[in-house]
């Protein structure tokens, strides 16, 4: 684990996806190395990562400060879901019940852990263009 900068506040709990196709099966370790080896980061951006099956993995440290979203690194955590891409390459709302339940379990706990914090997209945060995570967060969480 790469020691990193604690955030000082927690506003926003922000959901991601790998844009990734289904049928790939991508592990937080991928990730990491994706983000380190390709990017040149000191350690993955997320803070955590839900893989295909629905296991929750640790990425970076929840309390210490990510590479996720321009802006709000330094008041959010991340939670990245492997997959979103459709055959094609475009998005798709295509992860696994057993993700979107764990997603669930996930988000309580950051709740009890940052009492507040808002919970939305990436594609939700103010000038961002792009789909992901590819569904509505919002209208998830209500539903
Ligand atoms: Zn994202």
């Amino acid at each position: 684990m790469v020691m990193n900068m604690r955030r000082a506040e927690t506003g926003y709990i922000v959901v991601h996806c790998s844009a990734t196709k289904a049928d790939q099966k991508v592990t937080v370790d991928d990730i990491r190395r994706w983000h380190v080896d390709e990017r040149k980061w000191s350690d993955i951006g997320y803070n955590w990562v839900i893989e295909r099956d629905g296991g929750i993995e640790q990425g970076r440290n929840m309390h210490g400060q990510g590479a996720h979203a321009f802006g709000y690194n330094d008041k959010s955590v991340g939670i990245c879901l492997v997959g979103g891409l459709d055959e094609d390459g475009q998005p798709e709302d295509n992860f696994t019940s057993e993700q979107f339940e764990s997603l669930r379990k996930l988000i309580d706990f950051q709740l009890h852990v940052y009492p507040g914090a808002k919970v939305l997209g990436h594609r939700d945060l103010p000038g961002v263009h792009k789909d992901c995570p590819c569904f509505d967060v919002r209208a998830w969480r209500r539903s």
